[in-house]
């Protein structure tokens, strides 16, 4: 170490404020010192009630939540239920109001106490999860049967996909301005649909001596789609045709309405609860949806807070945040602005950009969960617990904290005193051991505005597979965490 030779002893006196010192002995008794109980432990027969009836909207909400497009529309039908109005018309709000953008990037303000100059209190969630599209030209038949070309969207676990009921899930935008919104696979009694998988007796050159990341390549990801060919024997491509005959006589839609399609491939059935004592839940898409369900939820619940909300729903999130529905599109400068002028504020550039870096944010996303079965991959210090509350996850990235974002000492202080406060059973976590990989968030994103980012969101197991694993008690208390930074001041 050397010694500070630099400018006079005035100047640095001048320059160092003193600490103040904390608030109060003993001011927060955080987590560390409620040993190690989990939520069960701390909950009595009144809340375990409340949390199975929360469990049971939610397992709702994710059956008919499987895309984007239909996650966004169920929270701009709550939202309107409860009285929020469009923004764009201009004018004042009531409750509160929102703006959409494309039927799948949706913002919602509701005032607070405090007018929208001093910030806002913003939870952002993502609406998309990984899945599979199908490809624009996607049609085929090969030997006796009739194929659909899928594309993948986010990180996948390709094998994961194969030999197991799935449904398709789209939505066609005709020539003439009519929308067609259609899915497939989700009657209990079938048909659904299905990708194939090898058997073992013949899997070997072609699966088993290949590393796992070249034993199941994407353009292998076919789905079955039909056998029985068009009447016509003399015609060519009878089962291309035939598939094209289904889509055309259940939904309207012909050949080249699927290059205007957006056809999402969803494991098909219902979020189901899980375990011997059914305290988890199981099904897809829980990345990120159990955030935009208990975003939504606490965002409608939270009546005139101290300041004024900000409820964010993004898309393409799984991909990289790119895209004119993404993160990134600086559509919360425009909910921000309308907020002003909603409240009777100058909405000035300046005076928007100053409001965005003095809010707060919670970026709701889920968090891997500590599996026992891999262990070998978390931090044991720094692991997500299912059971135990949200993550309160100070960065992500990956390695050397390469392209994180990280929530400063001051604004983690701050989550702590609310959380606390507010009794929830939270757990600060990271994602797995630095070097095993990484992963982010749409919390950079926010974080370009100036504001105070944290992830914050639920442990999950299997992540990103086709049926994603939540404990009933964590969906609950992340609800109530989000309430709480709601109506923080
Ligand atoms: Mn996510
Ligand atoms: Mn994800």
């Amino acid at each position: 170490m050397s010694r500070d030779t630099t400018g006079s002893r005035d100047w640095h006196e001048k320059a160092v404020k003193p600490a103040k010192p904390a608030k109060g002995k003993g001011a927060d008794k955080g987590k560390a010192e409620e040993g190690t109980l989990n939520i069960w432990d701390r909950t009595g027969p009144e809340e375990r009630e409340e949390i199975e009836k929360h469990a049971r909207d939610y397992m709702r909400f994710l059956t008919e939540a499987k895309t984007e497009r239909k996650a966004f529309e169920l929270v701009l039908g709550r939202l309107e239920s409860e009285g929020f109005s469009d923004m764009s018309k201009g004018g004042p709000v009531g409750r509160g109001g929102y703006l959409k953008h494309m039927g799948k990037l949706l913002g919602a303000y509701a005032p607070g106490k405090a007018g929208p100059e001093g910030g806002f209190n913003v939870v952002v969630a993502h609406g998309d999860s990984p899945r599979l599209d199908l490809k624009p030209r996607c049609v085929y038949e090969d030997g006796a049967l009739a194929m659909l070309k899928s594309n993948m969207y986010g990180g996948l676990k390709k094998y994961q996909w194969l030999a197991r009921p799935v449904a398709i899930w789209g939505f066609t935008a005709l020539k003439d301005g009519r929308t067609v919104d259609f899915r497939f696979g989700e009657d209990p009694e079938g048909p659904v649909l299905t990708i194939t998988d090898l058997l073992p007796h013949l899997d070997r050159k072609v699966q088993r001596e290949k590393r796992l990341s070249e034993a199941f390549p994407a353009e292998k990801l076919n789905v079955l789609a039909a056998s029985l060919p068009i009447e016509d024997r003399e015609a060519k491509d009878r089962l291309k045709k035939a598939v094209f005959k289904l889509l055309e006589d259940r939904w309207g839609v012909r050949e080249d309405d699927l290059l205007s399609s957006e056809i999402e491939i969803v494991p098909a059935g219902p979020a189901l609860p899980v375990g011997l004592d059914g305290s988890f839940i199981g099904g897809y898409g829980q990345d990120d949806r159990l955030s935009v369900y208990a975003m939504a939820k606490a965002f409608v619940e939270a009546e005139t807070p101290e300041r004024p909300l900000i409820l964010l729903l993004v898309d393409r999130e799984e991909i990289g945040s790119r895209g004119a529905t993404a993160a990134p599109t600086r559509f919360i400068e425009r909910l921000a602005a309308a907020a002003f002028e909603a409240s009777g504020a100058e909405p000035s550039y300046r005076a928007v950009l100053e409001a965005l870096a003095a809010s707060s944010c919670v970026s709701a996303d889920v968090e891997a969960g500590t599996d026992p079965t891999f262990k070998e991959v978390s931090d044991d210090l720094n692991s997500a617990k299912l059971t135990y509350g949200p993550c309160v996850v100070r960065y992500t990235g990956s390695a050397a904290k390469y392209g994180a974002s990280e929530a400063g000492a001051e604004y983690m202080a701050k989550i702590r005193a609310v959380y606390d406060n507010a009794g929830i059973v939270w757990q600060s976590s990271l994602l797995g051991k630095q070097e095993e990989g990484g992963g982010g968030t749409v919390a950079q994103d926010l974080a370009d505005f100036g504001m105070g980012v944290v992830d914050s969101g639920a442990p999950v197991l299997s992540m990103h597979s086709p049926f994603e694993i939540s404990s009933k008690a964590d969906v609950w208390m992340t609800y109530k965490a989000y309430l709480a930074f709601y109506r923080s001041v």
